[in-house]
Parts: structure tokens; sequence; C-alpha cells
């Protein structure tokens, strides 16, 4: 296998058509700077912050990636990703918030 890109958040490479790009300041609030990332983790953040924070308080990968909760999941998902590079998440990374909604 190819090594390709390395996904901004969990470090694992991206298969063809699992790449996403992440707005670190949300399209939403004017934005324009990407990275690239896969479309699991992309999905994650966005199930994790609301825009604001966002904006506010994660605008890079760096801070993104200091916070506890995107440092399990890119502990967990870069496990699932190396033995599945087309994984798009499960039951774990969505069911967390639903119940906040
Ligand atoms: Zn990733």
């Amino acid at each position: 296998m190819t090594e390709g890109e390395l996904c901004a958040i969990c470090g694992v490479s991206m298969a063809e058509g699992t790449i996403d790009r992440h707005h670190l300041v949300p399209n939403a609030k004017g934005g324009k700077e990407t990275a690239r990332v896969h479309r699991v983790c992309r999905r994650f953040i966005h199930a994790t912050f609301t825009n604001n924070e966002l904006r506010d308080l994660y605008s890079t990968v760096e801070r993104l990636k200091r916070h506890a909760e995107v440092e399990a999941f890119a502990n967990w998902v870069s496990k699932e990703l190396r033995r599945n590079p087309r994984f798009e998440g499960s039951s774990k990374e969505s069911h967390r918030r639903r119940s906040a909604r």
C-alpha cells in the first residue's frame, strides 16, 4: 500500500474517497483555511464542538489535538483506520451528542 497524505487529526494516511476538508475557522464563520482530514475525523470534530467553539478556541490543528476528547478519539480512530482504511465511524462516535441535541 502506498503511503498517502496523512490526516491532520489522527495522523493515519488517507485512502482516496475518505478525505474531507475541515475549515479551521468554520465556513459559516467566514473561515477560509482548511486542513485535510478523514471524513470520520471531521464528523467527530463537528459533533464535539460548536462553530463558535471552533472559531474562538480550536481554530488550529494543534489546539484541536490538545483537547482530551480529540486525543482520545484520535487514538481510537487511528487503530480502526489502520485495520480498515475506509472506516466511516460507528455508534461510538455518533451516539455521544445525540442525547444532548
Ligand atoms: Zn483522521
